[in-house]
């Protein structure tokens, strides 16, 4: 169990002893459970403890005669934001414990954020820039690396132009190394940079910004205490997320809550479920659709909420029709009476929180999927509300702060697209002429065009060059903080690396990208250090963003991304240009720096109020905001929310709090209260899309309102509530057309401001959208799998017409064909899905070289039904193939016998690679930087499949074989 010493700031604790005591050394699994304060099964199954289970153990003394200095930092594995209190000595961190003044961890800690320490002193990071030189591994100093690296990158810009090369960011940057990845890849000249976001929740974001404004969670972990009903489909926190378990559990029990959990596996979190559904993979739309049946059925909606609010639900009425409980159960096997239950807990429960995760996102249907849930909510008048939300479990750290700074293929940062006047308003930010920012392009086309995900860089590598929508094909790829085993087709993924001219990794890790194909030279590994070597912000699933503290110096010869960014650009000949407004301390970007040009230029989604002494303020004061609304009761942030989570409008001085829960009309904008946004126009075929009567507390507009422009101002007569300064500003911007100078290009931020005073929201209020006529199935439709069991629902339900997109072809209609013209559920009867461990954190190449989390998940497997397994002759723990329908693929694993999957399911964890289809790749990782765990990639085996939205990959739901090793 956790231990705390002492109220307030921790000091030195009991994990720290265990830690020092075993550097360099081997430590037992007794010892590691003992020591970093784990009861062994605890942090399995119900992964955090609540305060009241914290008993006291024995202290640990400091080093005698050091001094010991305490810092804060984040825990750097999962989107709940952890606060990990530091002791450091003599410029080593020697003491960890939780942040117990932390509103979100409250004093807990999963595995994995128990020993973070483990990072910063762990023997199998990179120690010193790589080169691949005939297979072998070789030292070379940062100034050869760099100038090696730039030279090949000119030279491919020159034979094949600046798309040739693919950016590939990280969900583990901090947000202002997000923004400026972004920056560097935008002043580079291409929109081919992408991460992790696109593999986890781009559905996500594409999803609930295309139904009611912005891509993320409505409301927050804590405000799930507030939940009359809860309701998971597709997510699994108490491995995931664990401590955002102690906040469902709360809410749970504070309520009498109704917790259904709905997966086609029975999960840990499921375990703690009051009513548990088992869904056949692929079927979320069917599952929904039923629900929603019961509830038009029974008149169970919020009339009034969908009549001022919602837009289109008319249209889902009718959809909705065809799914009778027959139906449902034929098609996901799901129970009628069972889902009658659940539209009635979340009807006479209210408010209900829906809850999600990739288990319903990374399906070729996963934007359909998240609209929805979306829907749903909505029919039941759940959003904008205390306790009700779409609660939006994203993956890493900081995976929705570098979504929000456009690591993205489709958007620059802020979600401000590619369309000329986004570039122009960036451009004005980074005071740069337009004109030449054009001139870094192939075309201005280009420019404006979307680029190569991360699901398909291998395909743009492979593919014939009249194949793509650019000069030529990838011929480089940089890979910051990206492991390669969480895509999806790695048989043609390795294909694609060995065909690379140039391959970057830059990482404390090597990770899979370095080990797995048979490359022997034109790779680099560059020494990236962690978030603990480092300063600057992070935003959580919540959306608020927590300032971390750089603890200890980057250990052996690593940099951290600010300054490998910064030499790059230098090598690449825009540095001057690129960091005009960043201060550049030797070769390191400030990044207080740089988190200010993100408040200036940020305006479309709020980032702006949130200057780093805010921030700052905030994670020292954090015993001042309350537990649940997590608003400061006392103290210099008084009446401001926990990290200002956006939107936090206007410059910092206007002392905006965030805005904790979206769309809120039960607080004045002020306070952070909020309408849905109106960015999708205010009239569609002779119908309003503005909200009917419904705005937010204080609002002297009582109706809905389109976004705030000049021409919106001064039709208003609220125009001469600008400082002369602002309209200085804006007169700068519009020129002759200051009309059109709007909420989200007004550098004054005057606009905003005015409209914030009339206690009106700048984007407009509108109604959320059920029908998004812009989607290609508008109102979302149930689609089989690329990949499915039911032949026979191919017919009534097929996959999504073949089309192009991304610089790519999309095939979907015409591969789900193939494969039931080759009866390939016949060859490969199981379903396989996928999923993640407690112990383990993404690709896991960081994780499994985590001596304390390796003790305690040492195997790769695959869960197999015990009838399954009885028919298979297949005995737990034995050693099984698993084989998938593509490229011949398979992997060699052990077996996990249990019910936990139903018959027909087999199920495998993510985290693994290091084996390629029975062979040990250890040898071919630079020697002492291989994982201590090795294990075969689930996928190894899974298949072809997209969003057409987001070309998220399908990796939850494909076929495979199993058959004794
Ligand atoms: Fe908290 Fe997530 Fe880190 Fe676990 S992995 S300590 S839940 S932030």
């Amino acid at each position: 169990m956790l231990t705390k010493r002492s109220s307030g700031t921790a000091p030195r604790g009991h994990l720290a002893r265990s830690l020092t005591a075993g550097t360099g050394k081997g430590v037992s699994r007794r010892g590691f459970l003992h020591g970093s304060g784990l009861a062994a099964g605890g942090m399995a199954a119900l992964s955090a403890l609540p305060a009241a289970m914290i008993r006291r153990a024995e202290a640990a003394g400091p080093i005698p005669g050091a001094e010991t200095v305490t810092r804060k930092n984040i825990c750097t594995h999962c989107s709940v934001g952890c606060t990990v209190i530091a002791e450091i000595q003599n410029g080593v961190w020697t003491g960890q414990e939780p942040g117990w003044e932390s509103p979100i961890s409250q004093g807990t800690h999963c595995a994995k954020g128990a020993s973070v320490r483990e990072l910063t002193t762990g023997e199998r990071r990179v120690k010193y820039p790589l080169k691949l030189v005939d297979g072998e591994w070789k030292r070379i100093s940062w100034d050869v690396a760099i100038e090696e690296i730039g030279n090949k990158l000119l030279e491919i810009r020159r034979t094949s132009g600046p798309d040739s090369v693919f950016w590939l960011g990280s969900a583990k940057f901090s947000n202002e190394g997000s923004y400026l990845f972004r920056k560097l890849a935008a002043f580079w000249g291409t929109n081919n940079v992408d991460h992790q976001a696109r593999i986890c929740h781009s559905t996500t974001v594409a999803g609930v910004a295309n139904t009611w404004g912005y891509g993320a969670m409505t409301n927050s972990y804590n405000d799930i205490q507030n939940s009359k009903c809860l309701v998971l489909i597709g997510g699994n926190p108490a491995e995931a997320h664990p401590v955002s378990m102690q906040h469902m559990l709360r809410g749970k029990e504070r309520n009498r809550a109704p917790f259904i959990v709905i997966d086609p596996r029975f999960t840990r979190t499921a375990a703690h479920a009051t009513e548990y559904v088992r869904i056949r993979p692929g079927t979320d739309i069917p599952v929904v659709w039923g629900i929603l049946w019961h509830v038009f059925e029974q008149g169970w909606e919020d009339k009034e909420y969908i009549r001022q609010r919602v837009y289109g639900m008319d249209q889902v009425r009718a959809e909705v029709k065809k799914w009778t409980p027959q139906e449902v159960e034929r098609v996901s096997g799901v129970p009628g009476e069972q889902l009658k239950r659940v539209a009635e807990a979340m009807a006479k429960n209210r408010p209900s929180t829906l809850i999600w995760c990739m288990g319903a996102t990374q399906k070729s249907v996963g934007t359909a999927n998240v609209r929805a849930f979306s829907i749903l909510q909505l029919a039941l008048g759940n959003i904008g509300i205390e306790g009700g939300g779409a609660n939006i479990y994203r993956g890493h750290c900081n995976v929705q702060g570098a979504t929000d700074f456009g690591l993205d293929v489709s958007t620059l940062p802020s979600y401000y697209g590619l369309a000329e006047g986004a570039w122009k308003h960036f451009c004005r930010v980074w005071e740069v002429d337009y004109e030449w920012m054009k001139s870094r392009f192939a075309s201005k086309a280009l420019m404006e065009a979307k680029g190569i995900p991360t699901t398909r860089w291998f395909d743009a590598v492979l593919a014939k060059k009249e194949d793509v929508e650019q000069p030529d094909t990838l011929k480089a790829m940089l890979c910051f903080g990206h492991g390669g085993n969480t895509v999806t087709r790695m048989p043609e993924m390795v294909k694609g690396l060995e065909k690379l001219e140039l391959l970057v990794i830059a990482d404390p890790h090597p990770t899979t990208f370095a080990s797995i194909s048979g490359r022997k030279n034109g790779s680099y590994i560059l020494p990236g250090c962690t978030q603990f070597e480092t300063d600057g912000s992070r935003t959580c699933s919540n959306r608020s963003m927590q300032w971390g503290e750089k603890l200890v110096e980057p250990i052996f010869e690593s940099k951290d991304d600010y300054t490998i960014i910064y030499l790059l650009a230098k090598k690449l000949g825009f540095a001057d240009e690129m960091f005009k407004h960043i201060t550049v301390e030797g070769t390191r970007p400030v990044p207080e720096d740089i988190l200010r040009e993100i408040n200036r230029s940020c305006l479309s989604t709020g980032y702006t109020g949130q200057s780093p002494e805010r921030l700052k303020l905030h994670m020292k004061h954090q015993a001042d905001f309350d537990k649940i609304t997590m608003r400061a009761e006392s103290g210099p942030c008084k009446g401001e929310y926990y990290g200002l989570p956006w939107p936090c409008w206007g410059h910092p001085e206007l002392k905006h709090p965030g805005s904790a829960i979206l769309y809120d009309t039960s607080k004045h904008v002020m306070e952070g209260g909020g309408v849905f946004r109106a960015r999708f126009g205010v009239e569609r075929e002779g119908v309003s899309l503005l909200a009917e009567g419904s705005y937010s507390k204080g609002s002297e507009i009582q109706d809905g309102y389109p976004e705030f422009t000049m021409a919106v101002l001064r039709k208003l007569g609220w125009d001469k509530d600008l400082t002369a300064e602002e309209m200085r500003v804006i007169q700068a911007i519009g020129g002759d057309k200051i009309d059109e100078v709007s909420w989200q290009t007004d550098l004054s931020m005057g606009i905003i401001r005015v409209a914030l005073k009339h206690g009106c929201s700048p984007h407009g209020n509108a109604k959320a959208r059920a029908a998004a006529w812009n989607l290609p199935d508008p109102v979302p439709v149930h689609r089989e799998p690329i990949y499915t069991p039911r032949k026979d629902l191919v017919s009534q339900y097929p996959a999504i017409n073949d089309r192009r997109d991304f610089r790519l072809p999309q095939l979907a209609k015409s591969v789900q064909a193939g494969a039931v013209d080759k009866d390939v559920a016949g060859k490969f009867p199981f379903v396989l899905t996928s999923g993640r461990l407690v112990e383990y954190e993404g690709g896991g190449e960081e994780t499994r070289s985590n001596r304390w989390l390796a003790e305690l998940q040492q195997s790769m497997f695959a869960e197999i039904n015990s009838k399954d397994a009885e028919r298979l002759g297949i005995r737990n723990d034995a050693w099984v193939w698993v084989y998938g329908p593509e490229n011949n693929a398979k992997v060699k694993v052990r077996a996990l016998v249990t019910n936990r999957v139903g018959p027909g399911t087999v199920f495998m964890p993510f985290h693994f690679s290091g084996y390629w289809q029975g062979e040990s790749r250890r040898a071919a990782y630079p020697p002492g930087t291989d994982p201590i765990v090795l294990g075969e990639s689930a996928n190894t085996v899974t298949t072809y499949g997209y969003d057409p939205v987001t070309f998220m990959q399908e990796a939850k739901v494909t076929l495979c074989r199993v058959e004794p090793a």
